[in-house]
């Protein structure tokens, strides 16, 4: 990657000396010929590791016919990949977007409209994204500080039931979790907290949102996290791993779920993208049961060979999306891993974050562990 393209971009995020060029699977190839063994996975995104032939060939495809034609007009992959999230749902109706942030602002202004009120109660360590009425309900002080006064969230502190009393008021129209806090720390929560937070929302006549922009489209071991919590929420969103790396994002609302949009309440000039929909429509297909078992066995190796590391106080996660807190800063293990040859991510400042593509096989995970052994000594 040359210099000048960097210095060209604004500095949001820090200099690396090591891009990207070219994936297969599991693998990457980096600017400098080397191969990596990839337990990012662009941040939880490539779900089916990189160039699966199910998305790529529906891509393709796509892209051969029609890449977009807007809203204004009927979208067979649109129409099509909501009749699929419906289906695994168990009910529900799709908005598209192109982005996790995008679909937790719908889910926002959805609840706004349909119980009429503006507080949103969510939780401390959340991460629901950038843009304002995402970063308003983001309950990392380190991310939204600069960027105060934010619209009205009040916080409640992960599976701790009695704050969440605390946080409550006749204002609040939406109660907002992750399943597991992933950017936060991959916080799995417990489902008796869950099933309080819902009980709570009902009281409140609020609405229950998961974000599942993490942890959906199978991450977790089911198709939805929340599937293994026992309580199904009304609005649901989801982004990253539902394409494989095409931008996309969606909120699903329960058929259950009070109406709130109607004609002209919300819109996205890309949202639905014909490409975007054709490769999530694949990637869902893909998703099935013997995938998920994978999911839940292959992580349930990766936990369980990280807890025995000596530099690791606690294993978490769900499925392929795990969290080994560490005795050193985070940072230090993802760098000395990557010069390794293993991608992995951080999550805070002393949690390791693995989320590998969904297809990885006991040999990845233990190549993975392997090196995460030798540079953790
Ligand atoms: C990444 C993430 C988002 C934001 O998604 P973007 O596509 O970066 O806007 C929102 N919620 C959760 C849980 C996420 O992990």
């Amino acid at each position: 990657m040359s210099v000048a393209v960097e210095t060209h971009l604004l500095p949001t995020y820090p200099e690396t000396k090591i891009g990207f060029v070219e994936g297969d699977g599991v693998w990457l190839t980096g600017t400098d010929g080397r191969r990596y063994l990839d337990f990012a996975a662009g941040i939880a995104v490539v779900s089916l590791g990189h160039r699966h032939p199910a998305p790529l060939a529906a891509a393709h495809a796509q892209l051969d016919r029609l890449w977009h034609a807007s809203n204004l007009y009927a979208s067979e992959p649109a129409a099509e990949l909501a009749a699929i999230l419906s289906d695994r749902f168990g009910g529900a109706q799709a908005f598209f977007c192109n982005s996790g942030t995008e679909a937790n602002e719908a889910a926002l202004k959805y609840a706004r409209k349909a119980t009429g009120k503006a507080g949103v109660l969510a939780l401390e360590g959340s991460f629901h994204g950038r843009t304002l009425g995402a970063l308003a309900v983001t309950g990392q002080p380190s991310k939204r500080a600069a960027f105060e006064p934010l619209g009205p969230a009040r916080f409640a502190t992960p599976n701790h039931i009695p704050s969440l009393y605390e946080a409550a008021g006749d204002d609040i129209g939406l109660v907002l979790l992750e399943p597991v806090l992933g950017e936060g720390g991959v916080v799995p929560l417990e489902p008796g907290f869950i099933a309080a937070a819902a009980t709570l929302a009902e009281e409140l006549g609020a609405l229950l949102a998961f974000d599942e922009v993490q942890t959906g489209v199978g991450r977790t071991g089911t198709f939805f996290a929340w599937e293994q919590i026992g309580v199904k929420p009304q609005l649901v969103t989801l982004a990253k791993g539902l394409a494989n790396g095409l931008p996309i994002g969606c909120l699903l609302v329960s058929d259950d779920a009070p109406r709130g949009f109607v004609l002209g309440d919300h819109g996205s000039t890309f949202g639905g993208n014909p490409v975007s929909c054709a490769a999530a429509a694949a990637v869902c297909r893909t998703v099935d049961d013997e995938l998920l078992a994978s999911v839940r066995e292959n992580g349930a190796r990766l936990l369980s060979g990280l807890a025995a590391l000596p530099a690791v106080s606690e294993a978490r996660g769900a499925g392929l999306l795990v969290g080994a807190v560490l005795d050193r800063p985070a940072q230090q293990v993802v760098d000395a891993a990557l010069e390794a040859g293993l991608v992995c991510l951080t999550a805070g400042p002393d949690v390791l974050r693995l989320a590998p593509p969904l297809v990885v096989d006991s040999d990845d995970i233990d190549n993975a562990l392997a090196i995460l052994t030798e540079v953790t000594a």
